[in-house]
């Protein structure tokens, strides 16, 4: 018999994670300049880094070894031993850091956190490229260097960390108190940091510091390079304590002090509000997308169960509600999928712009904010559907979708909250005008959409927000929420249309009429013709290749 087996907790387990995937591989060819094969990184994330990530989240939390051997303090993370071989695996063997600098799409990158689906892994990549990007961009001399190790570029892999938030505030990263000053010709920070992911295990972390002088609020925020061992090498920070937390377990998030750590600025000293909101975007896009592979995991599940479970006397994928729900869960995943998707290739072709900006990085930085508002939402109502429809196994700590729906609750949380996003949105229009480009690039993808009524409709409604937003400035901070998901969904709706048009699959279009009618004109759903919704939630027949019945019964060992 073989040892262990996941597949008794889990129906996603073992699946090829890219290959049945189809909705996901046809709008990557849409949106994406260079399309790569995923099928390898597919199977590892179905089956080892699913295992790896389990097992943590159950059995292994990190643990923070404070007091070395020698009885000086060390403050490191013990990662479980397969967590970190996940983790190497991931950046040197596969890559999925490396890509931007070396100028392929930010899509590959994402893709992989999209595969990964596991927040506590992919935010010890996030944070590392985040790193990498920051040094990349900012950074000078043999400290620029740095980002080929944080991208898995160079060997050793370097880790990563992005340190903003304080006690008395994530959201207001204005209220910052941390300080630094200048000693001898190098900086030293004080202060300390109240969540900080990445401690104990990060090799250079990026923070945020107010130098002497500075203007109040965050426009006075510089941001700093912090190496782990400083040049002395003596170890440069403290970490108070790590976190207990609902989820995420993968990644430490601690507590951090700094009390003459040895700093190095990157760029301009009053510039670092903007690299650090710059920075932000990588790991929203990330969050993004991450979201949507959570809520792709869940809806795997769900449909195997679906398949198998029966409930007077049929299947329940058989049944017109529960299929109906499925069809509800895969629209909305599609629409996210386009509608991030696109988002990100706006990235790819403006992170080269610098402050002050250009325009394709604020139309860029505006859908961003949407993005990560929405798929957030997506991931909490999908997981939570799902463990629905598996009823009351769905609720039990030892089946996945438990843990599907506990990881999904951080995405609206962390890289800035869902108001934090609305309220930026606002800021994107109101200062930097960015719905112009937004107005302008959705009525180009439109004009050649093969369902142009609908495209018209979803125009229209784009047009009535950004109008909600400009006639009212002094209530619009109320409705913020509101135009937000209005913007998104109807843009989501154009973008689906534009993955029809460009790889013939009609369950594209079915996708948008069912999510414009339900999302944006609140109607009952009409109903689909059954054919036409099986297309749809088995993700073009890719779920039903899988023999479920035979899977869940091998994974017992009874089949062998
Ligand atoms: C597991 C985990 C890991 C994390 N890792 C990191 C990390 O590595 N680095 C880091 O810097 N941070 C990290 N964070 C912090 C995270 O980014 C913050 O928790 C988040 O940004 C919210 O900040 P806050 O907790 O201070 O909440 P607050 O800012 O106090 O917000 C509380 C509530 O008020 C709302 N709110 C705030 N302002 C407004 C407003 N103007 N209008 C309407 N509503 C408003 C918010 O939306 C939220 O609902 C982590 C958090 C968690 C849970």
């Amino acid at each position: 018999m073989p040892l262990g087996d996941l597949g008794v907790i889990s129906l996603a387990y073992g699946v090829n994670h890219y290959e049945v995937d189809k909705p996901y591989d046809r709008l990557l060819g849409v949106f994406s300049r260079e399309k790569a094969d995923f099928r390898t990184l597919g199977e590892f994330a179905g089956r080892e880094l699913y295992e790896a990530a389990y097992w943590v989240d159950r059995f292994s939390n990190p643990y923070l070894y404070t007091w070395s051997i020698l009885g000086e303090r060390a403050d490191l993370s013990l990662l479980a031993p397969e967590e970190r071989r996940v983790l190497e695996k991931l950046v040197v063997d596969f890559g999925v850091n490396r890509h931007p600098f070396e100028g392929r799409p930010w899509h590959n990158h994402y893709t992989a956190l999209y595969l990964i689906g596991d927040p506590g892994i992919s935010c010890i990549l996030t944070i590392t490229i985040q790193t990498a990007y920051a040094l990349y961009k900012y950074a000078e001399g043999e400290l620029r260097d740095y980002y080929k190790g944080l991208a898995g570029i160079e060997k050793p892999p370097l880790w990563g960390a992005t340190w903003f938030t304080e006690v008395q505030g994530g959201s207001d990263l204005g209220a910052n108190t941390t300080t630094a000053k200048l000693v001898n010709g190098k900086y030293e920070l004080y202060g300390y940091k109240y969540f900080a992911s990445g401690a104990g295990i990060a090799d250079i972390a990026l923070a945020t510091a107010r130098l002497p002088g500075s203007r109040p609020g965050a426009k006075g925020l510089s941001l700093f390079a912090v190496p782990r061992v400083n040049s002395r090498g003596e170890l440069n920070y403290h970490v108070r304590r790590l976190k207990w937390k609902s989820g995420t377990v993968p990644v430490p998030t601690g507590e951090v002090e700094f009390t003459g750590a040895e700093a190095y600025l990157l760029g301009e000293p009053d510039k670092g509000i903007y690299y650090t909101l710059e920075d932000l975007m990588v790991s929203r896009l990330a969050n993004s997308i991450g979201a949507l592979g959570i809520a792709r995991k869940a809806y795997i599940e769900a449909y195997g169960y679906s398949s198998i479970r029966r409930a007077f006397g049929k299947r329940l994928v058989e049944h017109p509600l529960a299929l109906r729900d499925l069809v509800d869960m895969e629209a909305e995943i599609e629409a996210m999928t386009a509608l991030t998707l696109y988002t990100i290739s706006l990235f790819d072709s403006a992170w080269g712009s610098r402050p002050p900006y250009d325009a394709k990085y604020h139309y860029a930085r505006l859908m961003t904010h949407i993005v990560k508002n929405m798929t957030a939402e997506t991931s909490a109502r999908i997981t939570q559907t799902a463990m629905e429809l598996l009823g009351g196994i769905g609720f039990l700590h030892e089946f996945a979708v438990e843990r599907w729906h506990r990881e999904a609750l951080i995405t609206p949380i962390w890289e800035g909250t869902s108001n934090i996003q609305a309220l930026d949105m606002l800021e994107a229009m109101y200062k930097k005008r960015a719905h112009e480009e937004l107005v302008k690039s959705t009525e180009e993808i439109a004009s050649a959409s093969p369902e142009p009524a609908l495209a018209e409709k979803a125009l229209q409604r784009i047009r009535d927000e950004i109008n909600r937003a400009a006639s009212n400035p002094g209530q619009a901070e109320y409705f913020a929420k509101d135009i937000l998901r209005g913007i998104g969904a109807a843009s989501a709706v154009i973008l689906l249309l534009e993955g029809a048009r460009h790889t013939g699959d009609e369950s594209f279009v079915t996708a948008a009429k069912y999510y414009y009618e339900t999302r944006l004109e609140g109607k009952h759903a009409r109903p689909l013709e059954r054919r036409e919704a099986l297309e749809l939630a088995s993700l073009r027949g890719a779920l039903d290749e899988i023999d479920w019945e035979a899977k869940a019964r091998e994974a017992l060992h009874l089949t062998r």
